[in-house]
């Protein structure tokens, strides 16, 4: 059977309460064998190592996403909570194989600018320090995360939902990041992403959800699972012209590349 590696994904979000362990198991009954957990916070950092820790096959990746960077930073004036230091030790976790989810967003810019560069260039260095590839979320953001990762130590890492142009695509895979794929690329009508993506090479592209949101189609518009990343790469692999069986082959294998994590023995019968 086809195995897949869901590289993103929000399993300890709120929008699967009660019902966590059915969303695992159709996960792991469509062939998505792997999946990586991101947390966004202290606390879903906290809840992600958690998740990997209790099960064969999830990963955690812990960080602070652009979107909470205001919070960190009032936290860090008001009650001297360093939650930088916080998810520098959820780091050392078993489990953990990854910082993550972090960057910029301002197309929402539910924090400035400022405090969301502060908090992405913090955990750049802490990736350094603790040689952890990082999960990096840019949207709307392509000069500033251009300028950061110029400016930052060298990273591995990958640009999880890539929706940006060639060039910074161009950009990223001069710097040995990895682009993420995930549900737009089912949406049709995705010319500019289709033509970069035929043109990466394909030992650095990964498959993702990033579930619970951006449900790719035919599930579009509902809540989103990692089940659902097979349809991810049923589009990837047309778009690419490959057998769905080698895509799914070749982004596992690149998704545990990156994230250090062991490639299980191919199946008796393949090459
Ligand atoms: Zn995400």
């Amino acid at each position: 059977m086809m195995e897949l590696f869901d590289s993103h994904t929000h399993l300890e979000s709120s929008r699967y309460d009660g019902e966590r362990a059915e969303v695992i198991a159709r996960a792991q009954a469509a062939g998505v064998t792997r999946m990586l957990t991101c947390g966004s916070d202290v606390q879903t950092s906290e809840q992600s190592v958690a998740l990997a820790q209790a099960h064969d096959g999830i990963y955690a990746a812990v960080g602070i996403h652009g979107h909470r960077a205001c919070s960190v930073a009032q936290a860090h004036d008001e009650q001297g909570i360093d939650a930088i230091q916080c998810i520098a030790d959820l780091a050392q976790q078993s489990g953990v194989v990854a910082l993550g989810e972090l960057g910029l967003d301002y197309h929402y810019e539910l924090s400035t600018r400022q405090a969301q560069r502060m908090v992405l260039g913090h955990q750049l260095l802490l990736a350094r320090d603790l040689d952890l590839p990082v999960i990096l979320h840019n949207r709307e953001s392509d000069d500033d995360m251009r300028t950061m990762l110029t400016q930052a130590p060298p990273v591995r890492g990958v640009l999880h939902c890539f929706l940006s142009d060639a060039s910074m695509a161009g950009f990223a895979l001069a710097r040995g990041l990895y682009l993420g794929v995930a549900g737009p690329v089912t949406f049709g009508k995705m010319e500019q992403l289709a033509a970069i993506l035929r043109q990466t090479p394909l030992d650095r592209l990964l498959i993702e959800t990033d579930s619970p949101y951006l449900a790719p189609h035919p599930q579009r518009g509902k809540r989103n699972e990692p089940a659902f990343v097979v349809h991810v790469a049923h589009a990837l692999a047309g778009l690419l012209d490959l057998p769905v069986e080698e895509l799914a082959r070749r982004t596992t294998e690149n998704a545990c590349r990156l994230l250090g994590v062991e490639v299980c023995a191919p199946s008796v019968g393949n090459p």
